[in-house]
């Protein structure tokens, strides 16, 4: 577990990405002030800026969650191990990762508490209470909680034994509307990443053994981040009635029979802040698209001696009017060097650096830096707003398509099994190909090439040659890649 060297606190270097994009990871995350190592193994601490991040996407989810008609709610975290095991396949899938709390209050616990690992169990238990007839129905609810998964091997954002998420759980009448919730989340999810984010994904269905334990089907969006591996930012489950059966969640319909409810469950956790850094950082450290930077312009007054007289009373004056249009703006005015200054924001990935200097205020304009694209340009201080809302606009345009261009460039389709192999050495990216429907072809595929199926594309073509490995007729275009 790496120390904070206080030394180095003001150090920027870091690993350059393209030398070791592990290692480059792990820099940033901790010189950026994301977040650190906690004295408990496997479990971060997610500091301010980094907290800052989780919030803007939080807000942007939220609202997208109430307009579809969701309302939040909150439930214990800890679950009766009996209940648990209620759900045999959720059991088994979740077991190895499960803790438990065994005492309390000085002594042992009758039953043991689970520390939940996700609230299915919980909220299904409830459900069973709160619904008596096809008129209570649909119940659409959000939690916004943390959730305990021991993880053996963890990685700030992407892989931590406690984690921060969202997630839905509705109950539904019929199969079809269930269905229908599960893929509306599904393109919700799709769309926050695509416009927050800038992160294109790839909408699909899961494998069966890839699938939530306890789905009927779990659908999940998958990106590509910039050393080729793919990540699971979000998933959403059509649970059939596996749970309401396990749970005895029943109605009365409305031709007065007694039946289970169609459930769903959905969530996207912090790992997204972790898919964010993958996707857009660079060899200075992060690159923030402005609808998640937490500042979308830092102000930095050049000058010599003297600057706190002639240019900090006017950087002030910027920032409050900047702030007043509803930017999200900082003032650097420490005591170092403007160049240190520069370097030190770049690192922390905010899209516009704003620089004025004696004589930017003589002729009445800034100098603007752009983080993406490292462009600059003077802009006059009359309509500055206005013209800072555009570049940001522009920005956040610009991560997209560099996005979008480097998963185009690195997805590949091949219809043989050695081109296959040779296409997931190195620095793969996605891999499409036609699969047979197998679980042992999957399983075989991995073995050899360590790339799992990502998912099965929902708007995918049917495939028109025979699955890569086997030779037998495909049942689909898979998107294979190594993982996250
Ligand atoms: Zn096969």
């Amino acid at each position: 577990m790496p120390k904070n060297d206080k030394t180095d606190a003001f150090v920027t270097e870091i690993t350059p990405r393209s030398q070791d994009f592990s290692r480059w990871y792990l820099d940033v995350v901790r010189r950026a002030e994301l977040a650190d190592y906690s004295p408990v193994k496997g479990c971060m601490v997610i500091r301010p800026y980094g907290y800052a991040m989780w919030e803007l996407l939080q807000q942007a989810l939220d609202r997208r969650i109430k307009a579809t008609g969701h309302l939040n709610a909150y439930f214990p975290l800890f679950i009766p191990n009996s209940l648990l095991t209620k759900e045999a396949e959720h059991v088994e899938g979740f077991s190895p990762q499960v803790a438990y709390v065994t005492h309390a209050g000085g002594e042992e616990l009758e039953e043991k508490l689970v520390v939940r690992p996700t609230s299915e169990a919980i909220i299904g238990t409830m459900y069973a209470n709160w619904v008596q007839s096809w008129r209570d129905l649909p119940i659409l609810i959000n939690q916004w909680a943390n959730v305990v998964r021991w993880e053996k091997k963890t990685y700030p954002f992407l892989r931590t034994t406690e984690f921060l998420w969202q997630e839905g759980h509705t109950a539904h009448e019929t199969e079809e509307e269930a269905e229908a919730e599960t893929r509306m989340i599904l393109d919700m999810y799709a769309e926050v990443c695509e416009t927050v984010l800038a992160m294109p994904v790839v909408k699909g269905r899961k494998t069966e053994s890839e699938k939530f334990a306890g789905a009927l089907r779990t659908y999940s969006i998958e990106a590509l981040m910039g050393d080729g591996r793919a990540l699971q930012a979000g998933t959403s489950h059509n649970l059939g009635q596996n749970f309401a059966k396990a749970f005895d969640i029943t109605f009365q319909a409305r031709d007065k029979s007694v039946q289970h409810v169609w459930g769903t469950s959905w969530g996207v956790t912090t790992r997204l802040i972790g898919g964010l850094i993958m996707t857009h950082g660079d060899d200075s450290g992060l690159v923030l698209p402005p609808a998640m930077a937490p500042y979308q312009v830092v102000v930095v007054p050049i000058g010599r001696e003297n600057w706190r007289e002639t240019v900090l009373p006017r950087a002030k004056e910027i920032r409050q009017e900047l702030m007043d249009a509803g930017l999200r703006v900082t003032l650097d005015e420490r005591d170092e060097r403007p160049g240190w200054k520069f370097a030190e924001w770049e690192l922390r990935g905010v899209p516009l650096r704003l620089e004025i200097g004696p004589k930017d205020i003589e002729k009445s304009a800034v100098m603007i830096a752009r983080r993406d694209t490292r462009e600059k340009q003077s802009i006059p201080m009359a309509g500055l707003a206005e013209r800072l809302r555009e570049l940001l606009n522009d920005v956040q345009r610009t991560l997209l398509a560099r996005a979008r261009q480097f998963r185009e460039e690195h997805t590949t389709h091949v219809g043989d099994y050695q081109a296959f192999k040779e296409a997931m050495e190195g620095r793969p990216g996605f891999v499409i190909a036609p699969w047979c429907g197998t679980a042992d072809c999957e399983a075989q595929i991995k073995t050899d090439t360590q790339a799992t199926i990502r998912n099965m594309p929902l708007d995918g073509a049917a495939p028109s040659e025979p699955c890569v490995r086997c030779h037998a007729k495909a049942v689909a275009e898979a998107w294979f890649a190594k993982s996250y």
